[in-house]
């Protein structure tokens, strides 16, 4: 089926597209070629019979968060990236230090939420620039807090477009991984539950946290964070740095000055500049300290 057919038939659902979109523009690295077709959600139903769409036409398809923890391959994305927006950007309160975030909601928009709503336990997440879909698929953390401590229940579409939920220890959810991880499941929205904190002491917490990432992150070049999960025992940064191997580069793409564990744009670092950086830095952290470094960045599109 061409792209133009399937485009068709999924305006006609009501989502909102456009062709051959440069996923540079929805990426934090700024790198990444183009997804043949860029496809926004705005409520459940246009999401699911968008996913149903796909599957009947064998159309893969990818939903994309903030995209602050991706690396797009140069060639781009075959297929439909599904970006939610609309109803999925809400944020409610349900009393009891509880609130519903919907899964396009950035982490940002819920901490403020929440911070103006009297409710602690998000401060470690200000300043991870994610969405809560993302924040919960990686189980996102910083600071000494994960977003496992808050989450209760999340809702999501099942490969077949069913809505379904879990709750508690089913979310699965261990160092950057959660039961959403490597299966193709929607995150609709979840539920946190938070505790009552005084709006200054949070405000105060979270002004902290800024600083501390001000300081030691390289926040002024594009990146996508820390590329490396924790290995058991050490830090990625450390070892990066033990190595020799801060501030070495493949083209545009460098391993920070600043951070160790952060490789940065500099200009116009190609997905193939970056992939071939991490591998000498995976090579040779191996080969110098016999530790093996997995990416947390995750790897997309042909
Ligand atoms: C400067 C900087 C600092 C960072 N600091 C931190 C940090 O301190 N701690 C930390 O943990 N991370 C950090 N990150 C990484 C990143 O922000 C987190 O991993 C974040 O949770 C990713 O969310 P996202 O919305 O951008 O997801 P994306 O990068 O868009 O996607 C990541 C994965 O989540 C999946 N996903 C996204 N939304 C949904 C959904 N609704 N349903 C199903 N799957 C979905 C995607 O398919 C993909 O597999 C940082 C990144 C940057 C650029």
């Amino acid at each position: 089926m061409s792209n133009i057919s399937i485009s068709e038939e999924l305006l006609s659902l009501g989502a909102k597209l456009s062709m051959d979109e440069p996923m540079k523009l929805h990426t934090s690295f700024r790198i990444g070629g183009a997804a043949d077709i860029w496809c926004e959600a705005r409520d459940i139903k246009i999401l699911s019979d968008v996913i149903k769409t796909c599957k009947a036409r064998g159309i893969p398809y990818f939903v994309i968060g903030q995209g602050t923890n991706l690396l797009v391959s140069d060639k781009g994305i075959r297929g439909v990236v599904i970006k939610l927006c609309g109803d999925f950007d809400e944020i409610e309160a349900l009393g009891e230090n509880r609130i519903r975030c919907g899964a396009g909601a950035t982490l940002a928009a819920v901490c403020r939420f929440a911070q103006a709503n009297s409710l602690g336990g998000l401060e470690f997440a200000w300043g991870i620039p994610g969405s809560v879909g993302g924040g919960v698929y990686m189980n996102a953390g910083a600071y000494g807090g994960e977003i496992k401590d808050v989450v209760q229940t999340t809702r999501y579409l099942d490969d077949e477009g069913n809505i379904c939920e879990i709750s508690g220890k089913k979310h699965d959810f261990a160092h950057r991984r959660s039961f959403f991880t490597d299966k193709n499941f929607v995150i609709l929205d979840t539920v946190m539950e938070l505790y009552p904190r005084n709006k200054n002491e949070i405000f105060f917490v979270m002004q902290d946290t800024m600083e501390k990432r001000k300081a030691k992150q390289p926040l002024n070049r594009p990146s996508a964070g820390s590329v490396f999960k924790r290995p058991d025992g050490f830090y990625a940064a450390a070892l990066i740095e033990q190595c020799g191997l801060k501030g070495s580069s493949v083209g545009d793409a460098q391993v920070s000055e600043k951070h160790s564990g952060f490789i940065v744009n500099n200009g116009k670092a190609s997905a193939e500049d970056v992939k071939e950086l991490i591998r000498r830095v995976q090579q040779c952290v191996k080969e110098k300290t016999g530790v093996e470094l997995e990416c947390e960045v995750k790897f997309v599109g042909e």
